[in-house]
């Protein structure tokens, strides 16, 4: 089994061109390369399997894989600015548990209002021991007032949002993802070459 391994952003042309030429060099007819758009392989070994259900004489079947054998590269500029985003958000997010009015009793009278059970508040007993912190000690609604939750929550999607795009672009370095193209289904199943282009 001979089979052609080529990075995931590689033309139909040049596969094809490649896998011509490989074959030509073999004394091989000319077969056209299949591409199999929607399946993703998770190791080279799955790859091959794959590829064995899928030889016929008519085509060389291709499959895309992510390769574990590929040294994973560095990350790119995007990777590192999305991390430094992260960074800044989560120092701002690290106050969301701070209690929000006893750095802000200044803009009081001493007293805060629940706006969901009008319970009156004592300024002086928040974040102290047997206190309260951010939410009413009578109906457990969030004291803080809305424009502050509001910023917290965005705050916290953009966090959420972030690390997705980030774990993406981690995984993707870590395990290129390639095209496995079967170039000859003769010779043993157990005897296996890759060539990589
Ligand atoms: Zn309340």
């Amino acid at each position: 089994m001979q089979y052609v391994s080529m990075r995931e952003d590689t033309s139909l042309d040049r596969m094809q061109a490649t896998v011509d030429a490989w074959r030509n060099e073999h004394s091989m007819q000319p077969l056209p390369v299949k591409l199999d758009k929607d399946t993703v392989c998770y190791s080279t070994l799955e790859a091959i399997d794959w590829l064995g259900t899928h030889a016929n004489d008519m085509c060389c079947p291709a499959v895309k894989y992510y390769d574990e054998t590929m040294r994973p590269a560095g990350p790119e500029a995007r990777e590192l600015e999305v991390e430094r985003q992260l960074e800044s958000l989560r120092v701002k997010l690290e106050a969301r548990n701070r209690p929000w009015w006893k750095e802000h009793q200044t803009g009081t009278d001493g007293m805060v209002e629940c706006a969901h059970c009008r319970s009156m508040l004592n300024v002086a007993y928040c974040g102290v021991r047997k206190g309260w912190r951010n939410h009413c000690p009578v109906c457990h609604a969030d004291l803080r007032p809305r424009a502050v939750q509001d910023q917290f929550d965005r705050w916290k999607q953009e966090y959420l949002q972030l690390r997705e795009e980030r774990d993406r672009l981690r995984d993707k370095r870590r395990h290129p993802l390639n095209w496995l193209i079967l170039t000859s289904p003769q010779g043993r199943p157990s005897h296996i070459k890759i060539t990589c282009r």
